[in-house]
């Protein structure tokens, strides 16, 4: 079969205009990774699959939506796209609106975004600005400019990303065979989350497929759909969801609710050790990516909820190559050796972390 990115393959569920161009760079069709040794650690008797959205072309979901955004804007004759991008969004409007022959601008919270977010968005050739503020009052900043110019604007108001968002639940569904019973996913700007839900909604009304119950995750210090307010100065490891104003908090809300699922939030020292735990099974996400299944996990430990003979997936948004410093910070460096045999041998047996001893030779 030929390879197709979202738009080719899901166009006759997606509510586009018809001057849509598709613009794509292969997105999507991601893995779905079973992770079964992670299931039992968190208490077994469940199916647990992680949906790994860092594999999009540019190491994150955001290119789903994105390449709806852009062909829609290419296909009504826009020149230039603008977003305010706490990361992701900045390198995936870049590398679309690279692929479309558009010029692009993003803003991007001072120093608050990882620096293999700002490095994509700088080497698609965008124009990088960096906001004296947060994420929040750039996507005020960038929502005002689109109105005054003729600048597409690509955050997930836009409302075609959603509609490339959505095709992450119909791959679900197509792979699986139904939707999960839970779906468990970080929630920043909540453009996600609505999206899975919509695609899920309209999949049962096409396919007559279920509907699974959402755990959206946020991150305790910055959690406002949770606390049931804006939070002002919003803060959390997890920079991709440090977002106190989401655009689409009351979708999120309501999603959770009709889902008879929860949003709930989780302190970064979780989100932390689950980022961790996930690169122990050969999966590394950015700390984001890891809040689903933090939330998972706390829910697991707290008996908030009973997965037993159940399928779960959890949606891992981003690469954890997107964000290498926090590794860096946070793991000791290498240590240097001479180059000698006796210094190699010396190192690697008294290492205490992982003995090798029994294996063959
Ligand atoms: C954008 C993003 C999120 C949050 O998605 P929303 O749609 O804003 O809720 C989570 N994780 C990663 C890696 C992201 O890039």
């Amino acid at each position: 079969m030929a390879e197709t990115g979202v738009f080719e393959k899901y166009r006759a569920y997606l509510d586009v205009p018809a001057h849509t161009k598709n613009i794509t760079l292969l997105e999507g069709s991601t893995p779905l990774i079973p992770v079964p040794r992670l299931a039992q650690e968190l208490g077994g008797g469940f199916e647990l699959y992680v949906k790994f959205e860092g594999m999009n072309p540019t190491g994150s979901f955001k290119d789903r939506g994105m390449t709806v955004a852009i062909g829609e804007a290419a296909g009504r004759g826009a020149r230039a796209a603008i977003c305010a991008s706490t990361g992701n969004t900045a390198a995936s409007a870049a590398a679309y609106a690279a692929r479309a022959g558009m010029r692009c601008v993003v803003l991007i919270p001072q120093g608050k975004v990882a620096a293999g977010k700002l490095a994509g968005a700088i080497a698609y050739g965008a124009q990088v600005l960096q906001i004296d503020g947060s994420f929040d009052d750039a996507l005020a900043l960038v929502v005002e400019i689109s109105q005054r110019h003729p600048i597409a604007l690509v955050n997930s108001l836009n409302p075609y990303r959603l509609e490339g968002q959505k095709t992450a639940a119909f791959e679900l569904v197509d792979r699986l065979g139904d939707a999960p019973d839970w779906l468990c996913l970080p929630v920043g700007n909540a453009g996600n989350i609505t999206a899975y839900w919509m695609g899920f909604r309209q999949y049962r009304e096409v396919k007559s497929s279920g509907l699974p119950r959402i755990l959206g995750v946020q991150a305790e210090g910055s959690a406002p759909l949770v606390l049931g307010h804006a939070v002002d100065h919003p803060e959390t490891v997890a920079t991709a969801i440090r977002i106190g104003r989401p655009a689409r908090g009351e979708q999120a809300l309501q999603a959770a609710e009709e889902s008879q699922g929860r949003i709930i939030a989780v302190s970064d020292q979780a989100i932390l050790d689950m980022q961790r735990r996930l690169a122990q099974e050969g999966i590394w996400v950015e700390p984001a990516s890891a809040a689903g299944l933090a939330g998972l996990a706390h829910s697991l430990s707290r008996k908030e909820i009973d997965l037993r003979g159940k399928q779960v997936a959890a949606v891992c948004t981003g690469h954890g190559l997107k964000d290498p410093d926090l590794i860096a910070s946070r793991m000791s460096a290498p240590a240097v050796l001479p180059a000698e045999l006796a210094a190699l041998e010396d190192a690697i047996l008294s290492a205490q972390a992982k003995p090798f001893e029994g294996q063959a030779e």
